[in-house]
């Protein structure tokens, strides 16, 4: 590029710079704003036709390969789109439009917004070959161009092999222009991020008040994010020989855990003992890597060779010769939590497990984080910290920010996010903490635990410990008085550093104090306060989901709770019913290996496609019943249930998180909806007179706004710590 061009699209870029701010202030309306994009699109158009030396095009009307693929756009631009076809479209082409989103959704929502340059959806704005809001499109939509058709259709038929060719000139034209409009939404604070175009305007078109509340805090478009791109997992990366640590380092991350990545990814595809052969570089992450088992079995017995098989890996490292700075280090890829789907009391391996992490690894690796904290406290309040990879929008918020919000004067809050992104939950976060950290991944561990335990907490509630290779490090550390684990962590962490388990009265059995390496605490009720969040379903009628005006029976667990145990249980459901099941398709959780077992057992099924929270609203909304699934029970989503007043129906177990909707059906008041056995819970299934008469006082505000829990945690921590 010569120093021409470069001012010509630096001019460019700040043209469409001062368009962005002026048309996307804090004055902006869903109404208004479509102008500054009709005037992006104009900047641009008028600037292919003004730059004579642009290289020569193919493109014509009807020509439309490149219209199969994911647009990537921002929301101002979905929201112009989605304006003008709210305000134009007759009923007849918005009902073929509503039909065309959703074709486009079960296309595409299955890869979570990751490798979308390798799908060909057809975008659901073609018509006829044409585009449908053309002169509205986004603005990548123009910079799209081509010398030769040929090469489109190509990319279109073989997208492994081929891409949609790119003309650099007016390629960058585009860009510049999308740049501009970037930096006025930082300048005015508002989401700059990509979405998916087609992904984005449903959302739009099924729910308009989304727009609304973009405007005012830039959320409602989340399930349309496309994440920054990422190393992609599939080839396998050689080994390099590992740093080593000297006498006097400490551990600093110095192992690349791009080297699992492979393995990793052969695990949420079902290949398990391919993504174990895979793991063999000379690190000890690797062999501790090792000590896992699959998310997902193709029968009970493999259940238990599984099992026996982490128990002998487990011992096998134990007693292996390893660096502990070195495996400390391991530890930042390590979270055996597929152990949980098992089903399975795991105390007495996890207890064993948190043994070798904790006193074969940590405590040697870093002393000084490992010792007990046993000093007289300063004066003052009562200090409590949260700690979280998921201080966002998660399982974990509406209950941790419920404690958080609630909680006494007496006590002075902390929270530390130590996941990645941050969003509109993690504000949230920030508002009600007294202190509010995020401590992002990146700078060492050691660093960001001597910071925490340089705060003198009195209490550390971990929300989520167990479930994510980010928190491990954390959790095997010492970096408060008094160190807890909590709902988000489904079973007992096996950590010695943790001592005290927060659960709930109504969820625990009576021998529940049997299942924790920590001491249980049973809080009353659900143990949480939960705070209800703003749901919203779409417009989704069951024929938009491909189903028929018969009975729903519907299942929303994903595949890995769906233990071989229980296959002939949903096979009776069948039998009672003459219904199949409908259960919704999970993209990596090894979920084939499942529905081919389901299948080989004679489950009768239909499977949908992985789907956004207002299109899954919609479908809980519609359930006759929603079967919760035994041995591990809906969390969250039996509260989505509940709060779209479906009829879900449980079958209690013996560990607690086989009682959750047990809970949380006392809660709604409807616990006649709690099957006594397997026959009972057939029978509430299919026996539709006993079952609306069991749900019929159900009330789902009942659940919300616990403050009982909140007090007697408080009360706990209070003993717990003599005042200063
Ligand atoms: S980019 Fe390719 S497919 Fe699209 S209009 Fe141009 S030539 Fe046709
Ligand atoms: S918005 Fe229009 S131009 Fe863009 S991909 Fe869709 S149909 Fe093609």
């Amino acid at each position: 590029m010569n120093a021409g061009e470069s001012s010509f699209l630096e001019t460019l870029r700040e043209q469409a710079r001062q368009i962005s701010v002026q048309g996307y202030g804090q004055s902006a309306t869903a109404d208004t704003q479509p102008e500054a994009h009709a005037e992006l699109g104009v900047l641009l158009d008028q600037n292919y036709r003004s730059q004579t030396r642009l290289s020569m095009v193919a493109c014509k009307a009807g020509c439309s390969h490149c219209c199969h693929r994911v647009a990537r756009a921002r929301i101002t631009e979905v929201i112009a789109v989605a304006r003008h076809i709210l305000s134009s479209f007759s009923e007849e082409e918005l009902g073929g439009l509503r039909k065309r989103l959703y074709d486009y959704e079960r296309v595409v929502a299955p890869s979570l917004g990751r490798d979308t340059q390798l799908l060909r959806p057809t975008c659901p704005l073609l018509v006829n070959g044409l585009c449908s809001t053309y002169e509205q499109r986004p603005l990548m939509c123009r910079g799209i161009f081509s010398p030769d058709a040929g090469i489109c259709e190509k990319a279109k038929l073989q997208p492994q092999s081929t891409g949609f060719p790119v003309l650099p000139d007016r390629m960058q034209i585009a860009q510049s222009v999308w740049a501009g409009l970037e930096q006025g939404l930082n300048e005015n604070s508002r989401d700059s991020n990509i979405y998916d175009f087609g992904r984005a305007l449903r959302i739009a078109v099924e729910n308009p008040s989304a727009m609304d509340t973009w405007l005012e805090d830039g959320s409602g478009f989340g399930p349309a994010l496309i994440p920054p791109p990422r190393v992609d997992p599939r080839p396998s990366p050689a080994s390099p020989p590992h740093p080593t640590y000297g006498a006097d380092e400490e551990p600093l991350g110095k192992f690349d855990v791009t080297g699992l990545m492979l393995s990793q990814y052969l695990t949420r595809q079902g290949s398990f003992k391919e993504a174990l052969s895979s793991a063999n570089g000379s690190h000890p992450a690797y062999r501790l890597w090792k000590v896992r088992v699959p998310f997902t079995y193709a029968s009970e017995d493999e259940v238990l060779e599984w099992r026996e098989y982490f128990s002998k890996a487990l011992d096998e490292f134990a007693a292996s010769k390893f660096d502990p700075k070195e495996a400390y280090d391991a530890l930042a890829s390590f979270c055996p939590h597929e152990l949980v789907y098992q089903q399975f009391n795991n105390r007495d391996l996890l207890t064993r497990l948190g043994d070798l992490l904790c006193n074969q690894i940590a405590a040697p690796a870093l002393p000084d984080l490992t010792q007990p904290i046993d000093k007289l406290r300063p004066p003052g309040k009562l200090r409590i910290g949260y700690i979280s990879r998921n201080l966002r929008n998660s399982s974990c918020a509406p209950w941790g920010l419920g404690w958080l919000v609630n909680q006494s004067d007496d006590f002075e809050t902390y929270a530390f996010h130590i996941g990645e992104a941050e969003d509109q939950v993690s504000a949230r976060f920030k508002e009600h903490a007294d202190h509010y950290y995020h401590l992002a991944p990146g700078p060492p561990v050691p660093q960001q635990a001597r910071f925490i335990k340089g705060l003198d907490l009195d209490a550390l509630i971990y929300l989520d410990v167990g479930t994510n290779p980010r928190t491990t490090p954390f959790a095997t550390l010492r970096l408060a008085c008094h160190q807890f684990a909590a709902w988000g962590g489904p079973e007992t962490s096996g950590l010695p550093t943790i001592d005290y388990y927060l659960s709930s009265d109504w969820m625990e059995p009576t021998d529940g104090d049997l299942h924790y390496s920590e001491k249980l605490v049973r809080l009353p009720g659900t143990g949480v306060c939960f705070l209800q969040e703003k749901l919203q379903a779409s417009t989704m009628i069951r024929s938009d989901f491909g189903l028929d005006d018969g009975p729903l029976y519907l299942s929303v667990q994903h595949a890995p709770k769906l233990a071989p145990k229980w296959d002939s249980l949903y096979r009776k459901i069948n039998e009672a019913t003459g219904r199949p099941i409908v259960f919704i398709d999970m993209p990596r959780t090894a979920s084939q290996v499942v529905w081919d077992r389901m299948r080989k057992n004679g489950v009768q099924f239909v499977l949908l496609p992985h789907m956004g929270i207002h299109d899954y609203l919609a479908l809980l909304g519609q359930a006759d019943v929603v079967l919760d699934s035994p041995g591990w029970n809906g969390g969250i989503t039996s509260i989505h249930a509940l709060h779209m007043r479906s009829t879900v129906v449980t079958l209690p177990t013996d560990i607690k998180r086989g009682r959750q909707s047990l809970a949380l059906l006392k809660a709604a008041n409807a616990s006649d909806l709690v099957a006594r056995d397997e026959d009972d819970y057939v029978d509430l299934v299919a026996n539709t007179e006993r079952r609306l008469r069991a749900a019929k006082d159900l009330d789902p505000a009942g659940m919300y706004g616990d403050l009982n829990p909140v007090t007697a945690l408080e009360d706990f921590i209070r003993r717990l710590v003599p005042s200063g």
